[in-house]
């Protein structure tokens, strides 16, 4: 019977069916148990019993619902009461975090992120990973890019899709925030976020929709800040009109920690559980003074029929994905800490650090060539994973960028001289005595590494200290803090053959030593086995294939958010005016040339594109090209499919990236490869109509290795 069954369900149509009963079933199961519940225990599942439980009804075998961040790694437990549970086995995965996961473009890298999180997250008895992150990195500035996965909505969608069913293929449900507009972490509980209907459709949702009507996620976070004057997560328009009835979300409306304000909208506009109001009501233990507790009940009171029925949505909600992820059964055990998750860290890493330049190709080294390198800069022997705020990880171990070139030298005669040239402290500026050791290792080595840029701030322990890449803070500006500029300048005067490594969240600002320097490589932060993987990269026993999944811009002055649009606001509202251009959408469309730009990234091989061959056929189109390894190594390259339409009538980036893949090629091979244009691919989002059009018109598809760096063209007409 099984068997039949099984061929059935291939064949799709019985499948549906049987799904559709078992749902039905389940729906009756979870009426049956609210019909069952007074008024107070339902009231009870929808807000917090503890710093990150909601509650259960006993009497029912209702179990609380277990959550906990995310979103690269699961975090260390911190006790029902904000107390850190010290007693416990909580060192675990340290994955590399969200922008660095989107420079790999491969999203069978997100599944495989992904089903590490679900099952450490079930190992670990939780129910809930508050992960992924993915708002969009409208500035550089912004302190959580680095969880975040990049400025493009399109590669957020594909990255997203392969992260969630990771998890919840593990039995545990995601949840995707920061619903909505969640750009910058300076005055985010308070800032109203305005921006054109375009502008929302465009850029802020699509990782959002991709994440609710293809990845089936089972919760959503709603964001902290306001949205057109309303509290995101009790934003009628985002939450009913849109997220729930719009893309049908049936799943959880969670709050952010604290991001409640307000019990008849909360109740009314879709939050389903109130989380973290400890931190705005000063009301630590006691959760009936939550918004969804006592207040709610007495609301009920006073309207009974409108009200029990929002309610009993909302615990139907929570039963659903109670269901979907078997907590009223026996779950499998998951797996913590083991070698087969730090092997997938590990492969994230490799194809997650980017080669941003390589002159003279002095990169990859070789071993036998070297006899002295020289390893400069704090970031070299600086661990991150508990860094940065809610998503810190205690990681069982970590192998820092001084540590993977230690492993990776071991059984070689290279001698590694290590100086730190700069201290990670408060206000720290150009050091002349650090400076001067690095100077005097530089002077006797044959080559350079220096390891620096950003850090998640001044202490472990106070994530949001005056850090950089950090939760609740923005950086000041995109400089290199703690005199790093004149640190590379000195080592680069010692020693030309210098190559720096930057750590963090994304870009920052390189004008003051770019053209002296040799080899750049962005490390991001590549998760416990980082180390190894850049040393692999720099020793090529690891070809290079990540892609910047963010522009970097040459200055801080040059960011659409900060020339066209407002960045922070002035303390009440922000005006994303900066509209659609956001990213490559605007260094390309108004011409200001990055210091590299977005899909851009290096490879010890190269790559020869030909034969683009673009067929359209009913609203959609099948592009065919062929990819050829040329060089001398096995190599990956991510091609790239922008469309650029010819005459647009209304105003319209440059061009836009619509599909994407990851070749993999031996030296010397050669490979077919299709993408496909939907009919999205040509369309843009007409205010007018509220609606998605496409226009009869003329397009290019362009295939290109970088959005700088157009490899073929072809002109399409769509009708
Ligand atoms: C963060 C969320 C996080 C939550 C729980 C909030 O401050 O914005 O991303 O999931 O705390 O730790």
């Amino acid at each position: 019977m099984k068997r039949l069954l099984l061929s059935f369900c291939l064949s799709g149509i019985f499948c549906q069916t049987i799904t559709a009963q078992t749902n039905a079933a389940t729906e009756q199961k979870i009426t049956v148990l609210i019909n069952k519940m007074t008024l107070a225990e339902k009231i009870n599942m929808i807000h917090a019993n503890s710093s990150f439980t909601s509650g259960g009804v006993k009497r029912l075998g209702i179990p609380e619902l277990v959550m906990s961040d995310g979103p690269h790694g699961v975090r260390p437990e911190h006790g029902r009461d904000w107390d850190k549970d010290l007693n416990v086995n909580d060192s675990g995965t340290y994955l590399p975090t969200g922008n660095a996961l989107a420079a790999t473009w491969n999203p069978a890298l997100g599944y495989r992120f992904g089903a590490v999180l679900g099952s450490e997250a079930k190992w670990r008895g939780k129910d809930v990973i508050l992960g992924p992150g993915i708002n969009i990195i409208r500035t550089p500035l912004n302190g959580r890019n680095f969880e975040y996965l990049s400025e493009d909505p399109y590669l957020i969608s594909k990255m997203v899709v392969g992260y969630i069913k990771g998890v919840q293929a593990q039995g545990i449900s995601a949840c995707v925030k920061h619903f909505a507009a969640n750009n910058q972490e300076i005055l985010r509980n308070s800032i109203n976020v305005t921006m054109s209907e375009r502008a929302l459709r465009e850029i802020y949702l699509p990782g959002f929709k991709a994440a609710v009507t293809e990845a089936k996620v089972n919760t959503l976070m709603g964001a902290y800040n306001k949205f057109r004057g309303q509290w995101c997560t009790h934003n009628s328009y985002l939450m009913n009109d849109i997220l729930k009835k719009e893309w049908g979300f049936d799943g959880v409306v969670i709050s952010d920690w604290g991001a409640v304000h307000n019990t008849k909208e909360a109740l009314e506009n879709g939050t389903d559980i109130e989380m973290g109001s400890e931190f705005t009501l000063k009301s630590w233990t006691d959760y009936s003074k939550f918004y969804l507790a006592d207040s709610a009940v007495a609301s009920v009171k006073m309207d009974k029929t409108i009200l029990e029925v929002l309610i009993n949505d909302k615990v139907r909600r929570i039963l659903r994905i109670m269901y979907r992820t078997n907590m009223f059964a026996k779950r499998t055990s998951g797996e913590y800490a083991s070698k087969a998750h730090s092997n997938t860290a590990l492969k994230i890493a490799e194809e997650a650090i980017v080669l941003l330049k390589n002159e003279s190709k002095i990169l990859p080294l070789a071993k036998n060539k070297i006899k002295t390198i020289a390893v400069i800069g704090a970031n070299a022997d600086r661990k991150n994973g508990y860094g940065g705020g809610s998503s810190q990880v205690k990681a069982l171990y970590e192998v820092t960028p001084l540590a993977g070139i230690k492993n990776i030298i071991a059984n070689s005669n290279i001698n590694v001289l290590y100086a730190p040239g700069y201290t990670i402290e408060r206000n720290a500026t150009a050091n002349n005595t650090l400076i001067a050791e690095a100077v005097a290792a530089a002077a006797k080595a044959d080559v350079v590494i220096v390891v620096g840029g950003w850090t998640h701030g001044y202490d472990y322990n106070v994530w949001n200290d005056n850090a950089y890449d950090a939760e609740g803070v923005d950086k000041p500006n995109m400089d290199m803090p703690f005199g790093q500029n004149e640190l590379i300048d000195a080592v680069t005067k010692a020693n030309p053959n210098t190559i720096v490594v930057l750590m963090g969240g994304g870009a920052i600002d390189i004008s003051q030593w770019e053209p002296k320097v040799k080899g750049i490589i962005e490390a991001w932060y590549p998760g416990m086995e980082g180390g190894n993987a850049l040393a692999k990269i720099i020793f090529g026993e690891v070809n290079p294939s990540g892609k910047l999944p963010v522009t970097f811009p040459k200055y801080l002055k040059d960011c659409p958010a900060h020339v066209l649009g407002e960045y922070p606001g002035d303390s009440v509202n922000v005006k994303y005016n900066d509209d659609i251009f956001v990213g490559y959408r605007y260094y390309d469309t108004y011409k200001v040339a990055p210091q590299f730009a977005f899909g851009h990234g290096l490879s010890y091989t190269s790559f020869q594109y030909s034969n683009l061959k673009v067929q359209y056929a009913n609203k959609k189109a099948t592009v065919t090209l062929t990819v050829k390894n040329s060089g001398k190594v096995a190599g990956a390259e991510v091609v790239q499919l922008y469309v650029q339409e010819d005459t647009p009538a209304v105003k319209r980036p440059e061009k836009e990236l619509k599909a994407f893949t990851k070749v993999f090629l031996k030296a010397g091979e050669q490979k077919q490869i299709t993408l496909q244009l939907t009919e999205n691919a040509f369309q843009y989002y007409e205010e007018a109509t509220m609606k998605w059009v496409m226009k009869p018109g003329k397009f290019k598809v362009l295939a290109a290795s970088s959005a700088a760096d157009i490899r073929l063209k072809k002109m399409v007409e769509v009708k």
